[in-house]
């Protein structure tokens, strides 16, 4: 499976950067999914960092901005790197913009070995271009490596019909179609990521990173979350 992280489930508390305990958490959490014998993958954003889209970036070229967005996925790589391989996981990070120095140039098949051979793979700088974001690189990635799912942790245990940080009267949807997110523009990932999902068939999880256990419970069916899938 494919875990996507917002860049944000890093800061924990603060209003900007990472977190080191709140890292460590997420890490003990892989791990602990990664020992009930899954193969996981994981993709992390840059929001805690840089945005494309953000007010630092005003006045600058979008593409510019983006490659900077870019830069801060790997830092966040590296970081969840760090944190895993400090509690025994074995992990490599790829890179979509090759940076030979500290992580491997992206390149699928290798990707598919580190995978067989039990290590987290780590694929940072999203799709590698602008005008993306890191929900389109998590897309794309599942379905490169063939994943049966996309898990994509959020600060809220799943889509609701409004945002629940403002409206108490929002309420979560057990399920989904691809279609209905798209239809009702319900902002859960990217439109361009949930087109790639439904077109390769990969049901996608949305579960809340901030519980204890949460990625375990929402793998096993125990936690709160919403799957978005055709129905049969
Ligand atoms: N970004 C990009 N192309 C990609 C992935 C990321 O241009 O394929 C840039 C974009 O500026 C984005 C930033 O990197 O705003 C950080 O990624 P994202 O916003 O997806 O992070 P998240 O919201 O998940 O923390």
């Amino acid at each position: 499976m494919l875990l996507k992280l917002s860049g944000e489930a890093l800061m924990g508390p603060g209003q900007y950067g990472i977190d080191p305990d709140t890292v460590a958490s997420m890490a003990a959490e892989v791990k602990a999914a990664k020992d009930t014998g899954l193969d996981i993958c994981q993709v992390i954003g840059g929001g805690n960092i840089f945005r494309g889209l953000s007010k630092a970036a005003a006045g600058m070229e979008r593409a510019q901005a983006d490659y900077m967005g870019m830069l801060a996925t790997i830092m966040n790589a590296l970081a969840m790197q760090s944190a895993l391989e400090k509690i025994g996981v074995s992990t490599r990070v790829q890179s979509a913009i090759p940076m030979a120095a500290i992580a491997e140039p992206y390149i699928r098949r290798r990707a598919l070995r580190h995978l067989e051979k039990g290590r987290v793979v780590i694929f940072a700088a999203g799709v590698g271009a602008p005008f993306f974001t890191t929900d389109s690189g998590a897309a794309l990635r599942a379905a490169e490596m063939g994943c049966d799912a996309l898990l994509k942790g959020t600060s809220v245990d799943g889509v609701y019909t409004a945002d629940p940080k403002k409206d108490p009267t929002a309420t979560r949807y057990e399920t989904l179609t691809y279609q209905e997110v798209l239809a009702r523009d319900l902002r859960v990932m990217d439109a361009s990521a949930i087109a790639m999902m439904r077109d390769t068939g990969i049901p996608i999880v949305v579960f809340s990173i901030r519980e204890d256990d949460s990625l375990r419970r929402a793998l096993t069916g125990e936690g709160t979350c919403t799957i978005i899938q055709d129905r049969a």
